[in-house]
């Protein structure tokens, strides 16, 4: 691996452990006696919130609001990435999100909780806030994903406001990118992609959230990784949780966030299984030219890791002692 880099930059905002085992990480998980599906996470470091790229920030607080009151890790993820979806400055998630290369705007998300359970939108147009739907879909049907017109009339049908998505400012960058229409994946152009978000709540509960407009000017139809289950988002209680940003296809094609969460069960640091995850996509692609793939990883423990492909992939990370944007490592310079 040319230019390899596995160091830790910390931002601006100031120093946090990362990469480092919690001290708790040796306690074993137990089985809670009245309902085996719902185990007792001994987590010392909770609760915590993880998300992507610096738009996790903002999207944190909203998070952090419900984490820091008792509430649940799965009401903190959906307020927190709603946060992101639902601010039209940004470009690649939700309301103001860059179409694809007919014009329209497409979402896909999913979420899911502690005990496995999990809901999707794919394709989903005209809606501010896909993750929401995705809730809906996990607790009011017996489905895990609904796309395209089915998840529209499923959301309409639920009481969510059709509404235009498509920003001036994304469909003047729509009409500028018309002109060459050179389709090529660009990550980390303006440093906020899809949002992904992990979080163990005070009672030890893991859930996660991932939501995004996509890649820019896809082919209509197109749906990435973000809204399936185990490609960009992966919960496991018994593990923990891992989610995914970058060129989504490189990510189905591992399975990846699954994959991350396989790794950290038989015995890697979240940081070393996001490592792994991220070599074995380099390896099955000819060119990584514009590959940008990264992974955020959260055991249950409340460890957390990130890597990336290339360099520029960040975290926010809100827990009792840090409210920080943390630099994941890499394994490549852009050139
Ligand atoms: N993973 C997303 C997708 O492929 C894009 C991104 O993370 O920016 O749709």
């Amino acid at each position: 691996m040319s230019n390899r880099r596995n160091f830790i930059k910390l931002s601006a905002l100031g120093g946090v452990a990362l990469l480092t085992q919690n001290a708790c990480s040796s306690e074993q998980t137990s089985t809670n006696e009245e309902s085996n599906i719902e185990p007792i996470i001994p987590t010392s470091n909770k609760p915590i919130v993880v998300s992507t790229w610096n738009h996790g920030l903002d999207a944190n607080k909203a998070a952090w609001e419900i984490l820091s009151k008792g509430g649940s890790a799965l009401d903190a993820v959906e307020a927190g990435v709603r946060v992101t979806e639902s601010d039209p400055e940004n470009m690649s998630v939700g309301l103001g999100g860059l179409p694809d290369r007919d014009g329209n705007v497409t979402l896909d998300a999913c979420i899911m909780d502690h005990n496995s359970k999990c809901g999707a939108v794919a394709f989903l147009q005209y809606i501010e806030n896909p993750i929401s739907v995705a809730r809906k879909v996990m607790e009011d049907t017996p489905h895990v994903m609904l796309a395209g017109e089915g998840a529209l009339a499923f959301a309409l049908d639920k009481g969510f406001e059709k509404k235009n998505l498509l920003t001036d400012k994304a469909k003047e960058a729509w009409e500028e990118w018309l002109k060459s229409s050179d389709y090529k994946p660009v990550i980390n152009s303006e440093n906020h992609d899809t949002i992904g978000m992990l979080a163990i709540d005070e009672s030890g509960k893991i859930a996660g959230a991932c939501t995004t407009s996509g890649m820019a000017y896809k082919i209509h139809g197109r749906v990435g990784d973000s809204p399936i289950i185990g490609a960009g988002l992966f919960v496991d209680s018994e593990v923990g949780s891992a989610c995914a940003t970058g060129v989504g296809e490189a990510v189905i094609r591992t399975a990846g966030s699954a994959m991350v969460v396989e790794l950290m069960r038989q015995g890697k640091t979240p940081q070393e299984a996001c490592i792994e995850v991220v070599n074995r996509i380099i390896k099955k692609h000819d060119s990584i030219e514009n590959l940008q793939v990264g992974f955020i990883a959260l055991d249950k423990y409340g460890n957390y890791g990130c890597h990336s492909v290339y360099a520029g992939f960040n975290i926010a990370l809100r827990d009792n002692e840090t409210e920080n944007l943390v630099d994941a490592t890499y394994e490549n310079e852009w050139e």
